[in-house]
């Protein structure tokens, strides 16, 4: 089957640029989220608090019991509260909070523009009291930026309006509130000396999807993918391959199958304008649901080792490629 490598060493040094432009490694949390982007949720997990990362970000509780042992806290965004003394629940919306199991630790969301999540910025005290009501233990306060990867000032605004939330919450008697609102690309754009915390995702795994003028810092990409040969054959000139025959061989040649697919995870869109691989090969032909095609035959190709240039081919971002690959996929660290 194809493979996973991760590199511990671009990893913690995206970590390094992160923690440093911060000040601090507490405040980091890394998002750990849909198998931590497709790169692993139990190794990055191992590899983050080898770092000496504290904090964590999940979707749902399963993932949070997985990866316990190596964080002091971990925050998940989107599941039922229940009483757990290391980890604090996002409550989305207003029944969110009726649904919260009593004594649990909550942290709130406020819509401040996004129109996703989160509960209505005039709904504030409202649902501080409910908080309270339903004595739960309130211990954040966050918002997440719509547009922090875009050039433009939208973001700016967002943090205004995320200001006049932290004061309401003040003067509704609120204490030891921690609030959040930056994700990786409003820390690479902004001062993040003064956050009480960094949800930390796609910048740690090695991508800036910002405008080049945001150029802050060097990140270098942790996953790269490989696939191995199957099998290997001599085509003549005008040999069609692949499911509908689309590639037609211009000459005689040599080429070989690979155990890569899209039933692990690897796109299958890019038949109609083939992708280069990360060795500079044209997939030729058609994704199979198990197989590609490819002019060689070295026992083991790399596909890809930027998925940012890599999902820029096919039409997409970096992290829709590395979170579909499948978590059957071997992952390995080197
Ligand atoms: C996924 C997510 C993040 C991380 O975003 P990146 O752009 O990957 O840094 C932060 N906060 C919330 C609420 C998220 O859902």
């Amino acid at each position: 089957m194809a493979f996973i490598k991760i590199n511990k060493e671009h990893f913690f040094y995206n970590l390094e640029q992160f923690t440093k432009k911060c000040n601090s490694k507490e405040k980091i949390a890394i998002v750990l989220k849909d198998n931590a982007y497709g790169h692993g949720l139990g190794i990055m997990a191992r590899l983050s608090s080898e770092f000496g990362l504290t904090q964590a970000v999940v979707r749902d509780y399963n993932e949070a019991r997985e990866i316990r042992d190596y964080f002091n806290n971990i925050l998940i965004l989107g599941d039922k509260a229940v009483v757990d003394k290391s980890c604090s629940f996002v409550l989305n919306s207003l029944e969110d909070i009726f649904l919260a199991q009593k004594g649990s630790t909550v942290e709130l969301k406020v819509d401040t523009g996004m129109h996703r999540n989160g509960i209505s910025m005039d709904e504030l005290e409202y649902a501080l009291g409910l908080i309270t009501k339903q004595k739960l233990k309130l211990k954040g306060v966050l918002t997440h930026n719509r547009s922090a990867d875009e050039l433009s000032s939208e973001l700016f605004w967002q943090q205004k309006q995320f200001e006049s939330i932290k004061n309401r919450v003040a003067v509704a008697g609120f204490r030891d509130i921690r609030f959040h609102s930056f994700n990786s690309a409003t820390a690479l754009r902004l001062n993040c000396k003064s956050e009480d915390l960094i949800r930390l995702g796609i910048g740690a795994y090695g991508y800036n999807e910002l405008p080049t003028v945001y150029n802050a810092l060097e990140l270098k990409p942790v996953l790269s993918l490989w696939a191995k040969r199957v099998s290997t054959r001599k085509i003549k000139k005008g040999s069609r391959v692949g499911y509908g025959g689309t590639y037609i061989s211009t000459n005689d040649m040599t080429i070989s199958t690979y155990d890569l697919g899209y039933g692990d995870g690897w796109m299958r869109s890019n038949s109609f304008k083939p992708f280069i691989t990360a060795e500079g090969l044209p997939i030729l032909g058609r994704v199979s649901m198990d197989y590609i095609s490819l002019q060689t035959d070295k026992a083991e190709v790399c596909i890809m080792d930027n998925a940012l240039s890599s999902s820029k081919q096919i039409g997409t971002i970096s992290y829709e490629l590395t979170t579909q690959l499948s978590k059957d996929i071997e992952r390995r660290v080197i």
